[in-house]
């Protein structure tokens, strides 16, 4: 049966983004509306590993890592693999992304990013003073931690890069980083140590987040699939959803990560965003876990421990809209742990998961009004980073919306 609603702000997707959107807005007077077609919070946001990194300003755009993705074509359990694709989507996403590969707009592309991920660790920190948020925030660092010793000394090179953006890493050599973390194995090379980066449970975030929301009166409309819209000349009038609940609302905000130019092409705009799919195992506590997390960098492979368990994850692939839980890559996920700790990752997950980061061809996310809709605003495309540069986003639309 067809019904009616209708709201100030209608935010589509109740992920990170979607969320910190609402929070921020919802300072003001506005009716807001979160629709999302699963449970708000369960998808991408729900099982990552909850790095809060300002340290990692640098877009993934780089030669190297398009040669390590052309050679990953024929192997199932590289850390970065692409499926042959011809879908026009991908391959203009393609050419985009190789022409930021080059230094002048690297460091263009890192400005931009380092706008979003510093002001959100300070934002985090304001978060947590204010709001009760049980999410096991820890705020001491992360590893980058290296096998290869070459590799290792070579991280010098990136760090005097990000150190441009004010982020310098202490280099920590084999045996005083032994000391430290008992977990670690002996044949490791070293690490470095980002000291502004911090964690927290992702789930646990997003749950405390939308809690503090319903407590604000926020609308939540979850298993309700935006289907189409409605549009009046450059506006939209209203969404239509699977439940057959028509919203209409004044502004439309489009936080639906992966999904994003899946729903932009239901409003006629074309959005450069493709899924990069990522998995991660979630186990209890285990004996020997490290102090803080470690990116096992040659794997790319992260540990993240929590009081309350412990999670191994990541992986990028390239493969379009496909769902499925590869056990290759999960299974390359427990290798790769096992090659730098000697905390176990067997035995069994409290779950298995896979998600999709939502990447843009130059790392920066899109955020602002769309040229085309007049009442429509993006918060879309955070790739890896959207737990980092969640809550600069939302202050950023909420500025916008004011
Ligand atoms: C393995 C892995 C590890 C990661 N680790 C980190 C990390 O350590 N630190 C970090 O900063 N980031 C990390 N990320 C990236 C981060 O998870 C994402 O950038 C972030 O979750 C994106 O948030 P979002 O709100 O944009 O999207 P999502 O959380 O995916 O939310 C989008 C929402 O839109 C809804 N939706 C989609 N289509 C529709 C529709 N038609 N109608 C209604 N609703 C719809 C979906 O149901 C979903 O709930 C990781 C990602 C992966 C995969």
């Amino acid at each position: 049966m067809k019904s009616e609603q209708s709201t100030d702000i209608l935010i589509i997707g109740g992920g990170v983004i979607g969320l910190f959107c609402a929070y921020y807005l919802s300072e003001t007077n506005s009716r807001i509306t979160i629709l999302d077609k699963g449970p708000a919070n369960e998808a991408s946001s729900h099982g990552n590993c909850g790095l809060i990194t300002p340290s990692h300003v640098l877009p993934l755009n780089s030669w190297p890592l398009v040669f390590t993705a052309l050679k990953s074509m024929r192997k199932g359990d590289a850390p970065f693999h692409m499926k042959p694709q011809i879908s026009k989507q991908f391959l203009n996403w393609g050419m985009q992304f190789l022409r930021n590969c080059n230094h002048n707009r690297v460091i263009n592309n890192a400005r931009s990013i380092q706008e979003l991920l510093t002001p959100s660790r300070a934002y985090y920190d304001e978060l947590f003073e204010k709001e009760e948020i049980e999410c096991n925030w820890r705020q001491n660092g992360i590893y980058f931690l290296f096998k290869n010793k070459n590799e290792f000394d070579h991280f010098s090179k990136e760090n005097e890069l990000t150190s441009r953006f004010g982020q310098n890493a202490i280099r920590i050599p084999k045996q005083e980083l032994l000391e430290k973390e008992p977990a670690l194995r002996e044949d490791i090379a070293g690490a470095w140590i980002y000291s502004d980066d911090a964690w927290l449970r992702p789930n646990e975030l997003v749950s405390g987040l939308k809690k503090i929301l319903v407590g604000r009166g926020v609308e939540f409309l979850e298993s309700a699939e935006v289907v189409g819209f409605e549009k009046y000349k450059d506006r939209l009038i209203n969404a239509r959803t699977s439940k057959g609940v028509e919203i209409k609302s004044n502004q439309f905000v489009l936080a639906a990560g992966a999904w994003s130019p899946l729903l932009a092409s239901k409003m006629g705009l074309n959005l450069p965003i493709i899924p990069g799919k990522g998995y991660s195992i979630t186990m209890g506590n285990q004996q020997n876990a490290p102090t803080r997390p470690i990116i096992m960098m040659e794997r790319m492979v992260v540990a993240t421990p929590w009081s309350n368990g412990y999670r191994l994850g990541s992986t990028m692939e390239l493969a379009g809209y496909d769902s499925s839980l590869n056990l290759n890559r999960l299974n390359a996920l427990r290798r790769g742990a096992s090659e730098y700790l000697k905390t176990s990752s067997q035995g069994n997950p409290e779950e298995v998961w896979t998600g999709w980061r939502p990447l843009t061809p130059d790392s920066v996310p899109i955020i602002g009004p769309s040229k085309k809709i007049s009442n429509l605003t993006y918060a879309t495309g955070h790739g890896m980073l959207g737990m980092s540069m969640g809550p600069a986003t939302g202050k950023i639309v909420s500025d916008i919306l004011k």
